[in-house]
């Protein structure tokens, strides 16, 4: 069963004077932290944009979407391939994993299943007075699910689209019968620019601290290459890969904070490939490792008799910056000499602070 998720991005977003899906949280697009939770889960993943937007992410399928939403949605079905597509809001972002998987596994017995929480507060006509009964209402969210060819069919069976908010609404004027599960009410939808402080409080509400640590001895006749930059030519780190001890330590700080193993497990000083290896790509794979944990601060002490490192602090900011894509003004190195010990050594000595859910 091939899954295709179809992450709606496409609307223009008036309260936020641009769409809400491109707003920064913390660093990250909000679209972004839907498109996280997806990647893992589907075959393949649809990121549906207004018309004039670029996407940097290299592994999904963009698509223009429409003045509509069932545009939009209607233009990612048809650009699917999946057995069963997962329409989802990217104004949702915190959808869990959870949630995705039960879909899918909701969609194995039925033909369209889609999330919904029941309503606690009173719901009244504040026109009549009157009381509505909240027993049969639910409050419908996403993602979606549907299998590809039933929802594509509603779609194209259907004339009048007047009134429609959701794919679900589509799949029901079709005839079609829905499975309604159980949704979570931390998914809500960023509607409004108080709902982001929300949501940033929420991320902000799990946080992770990294620590790592790395030397390398140093030989004469080697480069030193720290942050990506080569800072002598006359002694270098003894290592099997270029020997960056600051990405290193940063590396590893990472991986301790998403407590997913150490440094050796990802890059083996066994793999050939990795003799007299860039070491900085070494942050954009561990970037995508960071899924919507997103990075607060890198701090570092980087130890080394000479020599001195200020002039090159800036370039090393950049460098790592780029790789991990974490802004500069986020990561802090602190060089530091005249400590006997250091002698012949390298030492670097990094801390991480991530947010996320
Ligand atoms: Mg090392």
């Amino acid at each position: 069963m091939k899954v295709s998720a179809i992450l709606l991005a496409g609307g223009r977003g008036r309260r936020f004077g641009k769409p809400k899906q491109f707003v920064e949280v913390l660093g990250r697009k909000l679209y972004e932290y839907s498109l996280y939770k997806f990647r893992d889960v589907a075959d393949e993943v649809i990121l549906v944009v207004p018309e004039g937007y670029e996407i940097e992410e290299v592994d999904v399928k963009v698509v223009v979407g429409g003045s509509e939403r069932y545009i939009s949605s209607y233009n990612g079905i048809r650009a699917s391939n999946g057995d069963i597509v997962l329409i989802h809001d990217t104004a949702r972002p915190l959808v869990s994993k959870h949630l995705i998987l039960r879909i899918v596994d909701t969609l194995k017995e039925h033909k369209a299943v889609v999330p919904y929480i029941s309503v606690v507060d009173t719901l009244r006509n504040i026109k009549d007075g009157r009381t509505i009964p909240r027993q049969e209402l639910g409050l419908v969210q996403t993602p979606q699910g549907f299998w590809r060819r039933e929802i594509l069919e509603a779609y194209e069976s259907l004339n009048d689209f007047e009134g429609i908010t959701d794919d679900a609404e589509v799949y029901a004027r079709f005839g079609g019968r829905i499975k309604y599960v159980e949704g979570e009410r931390t998914n809500f939808k960023i509607t409004y620019p108080e709902d982001l402080k929300l949501f940033e409080s929420m991320l902000l509400s799990s946080m992770r601290v990294g620590y790592g640590y790395d030397t390398h001895p140093l030989e004469e006749g080697r480069e030193l290459v720290l942050g990506g930059v080569v800072v002598s030519r006359e002694f270098g780190a003894v290592g099997h890969s270029d020997g960056d001890a600051l990405v290193h330590a940063i590396v590893d700080a990472i991986l301790g904070a998403l407590n997913k193993g150490n440094i050796g497990m990802h890059f083996p000083d066994t793999d050939e490939n990795l003799r007299n290896y860039r070491s900085l790509n070494m942050l954009s794979y561990i970037s995508k490792l960071l899924g919507s944990y997103t990075v607060l601060n890198i701090d570092t002490v980087v130890i080394l008799e000479k020599p001195k490192l200020s002039p090159f602090i800036d370039e090393m900011k950049t460098n790592i910056s780029k790789a991990l894509k974490v802004p500069k003004e986020c990561i802090s190195i602190k060089p530091k000499t005249g400590n006997t010990k250091a002698r012949g050594f390298v030492e670097v000595f990094a801390n991480v602070l991530l947010a996320g859910v």
